[in-house]
């Protein structure tokens, strides 16, 4: 801030700042772990001091301050399941480095091998995408749909999946419209997204509790608690107040614009939230 001479003169200046040890304690840990708490105490001490030096530097009247996080987090799942929670996991057993699942591939292989003959089927599974493989399907003569359908419908029997859409429904918009199959195909992008998207049941996770990078919780689905973040605006632009009403992350950079008094961004889908600004 000192070297880049931030606040210095009357055109505004962006500064951003990321506290990550949240989401890779989240991970390790699960959010109710002692862990986190004493995690999240000491970021509290953080953001006051950082603060404190934006004051004295700069005055806080003279900023605009956002804080907000990407996702929230899953409960670990033998944690809540203590309480009398339907959760778990997917894949019981040990995943290999590198790989999200071992049962959802080999299922729709092993469905795809019944259906159709013995092939590999599969191309790759980076939850929530599983991608096929292409090229024997072709050689086959199959259809992409047909092939998709037999590997969702065997995916739908499997313990903890509540909902799998196929590349051919998301394409079209061939699918009952509820608030998780609306954001299955929000975050659908067909350059990049794989043949079946898959959402968990509530409090289930896709990988095996010694998976190295995700070894305790993950965020992976559309639920609450995955979703559920911070919303926090502080300035003079803005009314002191905690409101109750449901926004998105999507909101925050139009109300920035607006009181910036700047130009939406091209691909904006969140609105102006009115309701708290002076
Ligand atoms: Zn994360």
């Amino acid at each position: 801030m000192e070297n880049e001479n931030l606040g210095a003169d009357d055109v505004p200046d962006l500064l951003t700042v990321s506290f990550s040890a949240t989401d890779r304690i989240g991970h390790q840990y699960g959010p109710y772990s002692k862990e986190q708490h004493d995690q999240i105490l000491r970021l509290d001490r953080i953001v006051a001091d950082l603060l404190d030096y934006l004051d004295s530097r700069i005055g806080l009247d003279n900023m605009i301050v956002l804080m907000t996080a990407d996702h929230g987090s899953a409960p670990i799942p033998e944690y809540i399941a203590q309480f009398g929670v339907d959760a778990g996991r997917i894949d019981t057993s040990e995943v290999p480095e590198g790989e999200d699942s071992v049962v959802i591939p080999q299922t729709v292989d092993a469905a795809l091998d019944r259906a159709l003959g013995r092939a590999d089927w599969i191309e790759a599974f980076v939850k929530p995408n599983l991608y096929l493989n292409y090229s024997e399907i072709d050689a086959r003569r199959l259809s992409r749909r047909k092939v998709e359908e037999i590997g969702a419908q065997a995916l739908k029997q499997l313990h903890g999946i509540a909902e799998v859409l196929t590349r051919t429904q998301l394409l079209t918009g061939d699918f009952l419209e509820n608030e998780i199959t609306l954001r299955m195909s929000n975050q659908f992008f067909p350059k990049r997204s794989g043949d079946l998207v898959i959402v968990n049941q509530p409090y289930y996770l896709t990988s095996a509790y010694k998976h190295s990078i995700n070894k305790g919780s993950d965020h992976e689905t559309c639920y609450d608690y995955d979703t559920h973040i911070p919303f926090i605006l502080l300035g003079k632009a803005f009314k002191a107040g905690a409101y109750h009403f449901p926004v998105t992350l999507n909101d925050m950079a139009p109300t920035l614009a607006n009181v910036l008094g700047l130009a939406y961004p091209s691909g904006n889908q969140g609105r102006v939230l009115h309701e708290c600004l002076n």
